[in-house]
C-alpha cells in the first residue's frame, strides 16, 4: 500500500549496493571542523577516513588573510592554514581522500554512505563537517571582485574597512548583526533592503535605527558593482518595477552578502533532525545528533557563530564524542 513514507524515500538519493568498505570513523568535510576532527579521532586510535569533497580545505581556502584564528599572531592565508591543519591531521594517520558523499542511510549501524555515486562505505560512527555556503545574489559582478571588496562575512573582513564606506546587503538579523558590527569599525554603513522593512527581529531593526553611521536604503536592489580592480561603489535600482524606478549610485569600499547561508546538509535530511534552515540540530554542549553515532560540527550545524576556530572547537568536541561513543557501544 502507498503511503507518504514511501514518497520520502523515493525522494532519497540511493545508497550503492555491493561490497563495502568498513571503517571505524567516517568524517565528511575537510574545512577546519573536520580536520580538527581527524586530528583528535587520529589521536585516538579511531583510524579516522576523510573525504574531502568538492572543495578540500573548505571555505578558507577561498580567503586571504586569516588574522583572527589564534596562533597565528601575523595572521595566515586561508590556503595556508588549511594545508597545516591538512598535514597535522596526516602526521597522525588519517586517511584523507579525495570524494564527495552522494547518499547516506543511517536507519542502522553501521551507516552506510555513498562515495561519488559508486563507491559504498559503511562506518561505526560518522561524523559530519560539511560546512554551510554563504547565499550570493547571483551577479557576475560579485565573482569578478571576490576578493576585491566582495564578502560574505563582516566577523572575518570587517577590519580590512576600517574608516571606509561600506553596504550590507540584506534585512535579517544576520545583516542587521553585521551592519551593527561593521558600524563600530567603518566610517558609514549603507543596509540595502530590498523591501520596506527588514525581517530582523525588532530589538535588532531598534539596533540598526538608533546607531547614526548607519544609513537603511529601503527597497533598494544591487544592479551591479563597479571600480578598477576593487570596490569603489554599487549601482542600485530603487523601488524595482514600479512607475518611480530608478538607479542610484552608492560610492562604498565593502560589499558586504547577508542574504543567509545553505548547511550542506540534503543528505542527511531524510534521518537528522534539522532546524527550519537546514542546520543539523545537535544537543547543546554536544556534537551528537538525533541518530546516536551520527556528530556534526562545524558550520552545518552552527547558525549563530560560523568561524574557523569554533569550527575547529566543535570539530575536537565531535571527535571526543564519537570515542566515547565507540568505548561505550563498540
Ligand atoms: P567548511 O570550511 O565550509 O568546509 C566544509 C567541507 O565540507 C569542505 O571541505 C567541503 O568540500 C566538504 N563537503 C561539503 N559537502 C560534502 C560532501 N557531500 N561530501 C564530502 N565533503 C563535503 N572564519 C574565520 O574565523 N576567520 C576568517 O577570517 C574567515 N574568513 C572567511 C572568508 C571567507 C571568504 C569565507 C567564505 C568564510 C570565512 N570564514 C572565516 C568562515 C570560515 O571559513 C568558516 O566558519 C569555516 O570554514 C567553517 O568550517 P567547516 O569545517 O564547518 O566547513
Ligand atoms: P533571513 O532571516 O532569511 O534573512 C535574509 C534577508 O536577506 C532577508 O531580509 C531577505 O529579504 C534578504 N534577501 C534574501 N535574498 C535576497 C536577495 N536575492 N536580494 C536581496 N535581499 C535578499 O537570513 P539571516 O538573516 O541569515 O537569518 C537566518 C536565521 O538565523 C533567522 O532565523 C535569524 O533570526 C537567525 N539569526 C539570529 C540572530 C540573532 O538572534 N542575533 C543573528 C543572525 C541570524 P526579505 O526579507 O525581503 O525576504
Amino acid at each position: 500500500m502507498f503511503n507518504s513514507l514511501d514518497l520520502l524515500s523515493s525522494q532519497k538519493p540511493k545508497t550503492v549496493t555491493g561490497e563495502a568498505e568498513r571503517v571505524k570513523c567516517l568524517i565528511i568535510g575537510s574545512g577546519p571542523a573536520g580536520y580538527t576532527a581527524a586530528i583528535y579521532a587520529a589521536r585516538a586510535n579511531l583510524n579516522p577516513v576523510m573525504f574531502e569533497g568538492l572543495q578540500p580545505g573548505g571555505q578558507l581556502t577561498t580567503t586571504t588573510e586569516v588574522e583572527n584564528f589564534p596562533g597565528y599572531p601575523n595572521g595566515i592565508t586561508g590556503p595556508e592554514l588549511m594545508e597545516d591543519l591538512k598535514k597535522q591531521a596526516a602526521r597522525f594517520g588519517t586517511d584523507i581522500r579525495w570524494g564527495i558523499a552522494t547518499a547516506t542511510d543511517l536507519s542502522s549501524r553501521p551507516f552506510k554512505i555513498t562515495i561519488d555515486s559508486a563507491k559504498l562505505i559503511e562506518a561505526e560512527v560518522l561524523i559530519i563537517a560539511t560546512g554551510a555556503t554563504a547565499q550570493y545574489l547571483g551577479l557576475s559582478d560579485e565573482q569578478k571582485y571576490a576578493g576585491g571588496g566582495v564578502s560574505a562575512c563582516a566577523t572575518c573582513d570587517g577590519f580590512f574597512y576600517r574608516k571606509k564606506d561600506v553596504a550590507v546587503v540584506g534585512g535579517g538579523d544576520t545583516a542587521a548583526e553585521e551592519a551593527i558590527y561593521l558600524a563600530g569599525l567603518c566610517n558609514k554603513v549603507y543596509m540595502i533592503v530590498r523591501r520596506d522593512e527588514l525581517r530582523a527581529s525588532k530589538v535588532m531593526q531598534d539596533r540598526v535605527i538608533n546607531t547614526p553611521n548607519i544609513e537603511v536604503l529601503w527597497k533598494h536592489q544591487t544592479k551591479g558593482i563597479f571600480g578598477e580592480g576593487v570596490v569603489e561603489g554599487a549601482e542600485l535600482y530603487k523601488n524595482k518595477g514600479e512607475a518611480n524606478e530608478e538607479i542610484v549610485k552608492i560610492k562604498i569600499d565593502g560589499f558586504f552578502l547577508a542574504i543567509g547561508h545553505k548547511p550542506n546538509s540534503e543528505i542527511f535530511s531524510h534521518y537528522l533532525e534539522l532546524d527550519e534552515v537546514g542546520y543539523i540540530k545537535t544537543i547543546p554542549g554536544t556534537s551528537k545528533t538525533n541518530v546516536p553515532g551520527v556528530f556534526a560540527c562545524g558550520d552545518v550545524q552552527d547558525p549563530h557563530y560560523r568561524q574557523a576556530i569554533t569550527a575547529a572547537g566543535s570539530g575536537c568536541m565531535a571527535a571526543i564524542d564519537a570515542e566515547r561513543f565507540i568505548s561505550e557501544h563498540i
